[in-house]
């Protein structure tokens, strides 16, 4: 469900994804996007920075929010990226296990993947086709040579 959110600041993908790659680097536990400090180790930005955009529809993240969920009494600040759907309704993109956890799958980067909150509605009953499979593939194969 769509939890209601206090947005703190807008920035763009670029300027996020930079900002982590430079505390990752120097193994920095924290970053700071315009003055709130973020954990570097989260899943979440490990997977957009390997993948700024859907896997399963290709839909591509345009910002990030730095937001504090009002709901669940959260003080932490924390980073959620946004793609703009044809008819201008930001939808949220996140991890999604690739073999899900209810079946075993690990919590380790080789298992997550970023997909748009809509596609991850959709597969959650369903299994990866062998194409978007041969799709994730590809990515993680890439993402293992950079890292080298
Ligand atoms: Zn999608």
């Amino acid at each position: 469900m769509a939890q209601k959110m206090d947005v703190r600041c807008e920035v763009t993908v670029r300027e996020f994804i930079r900002a982590w790659r430079r505390a990752f680097k120097k193994c920095n536990p924290r970053f700071k996007i315009r003055g709130y400090k973020l954990k570097t180790n989260s899943l979440r930005y490990q997977c957009f920075n390997e993948l700024s955009a859907c896997v399963n529809c290709g839909i591509k993240g345009s910002h990030v929010n730095i937001e504090l969920a009002m709901d669940t009494g959260q003080t932490r600040p924390h980073a959620n990226m946004y793609a703009y759907n044809e008819c201008g309704h930001p939808i949220l993109l996140t991890k999604d296990h690739i073999v899900p956890k209810s079946e075993g799958g690990s919590d380790l980067m080789s298992n997550l993947i970023t997909m748009c909150s809509k596609c991850n509605q959709l597969k959650s009953s369903n299994k990866i086709s062998k194409a978007l499979m041969r799709k994730i593939n590809k990515i993680k194969e890439r993402s293992r040579k950079c890292s080298r």
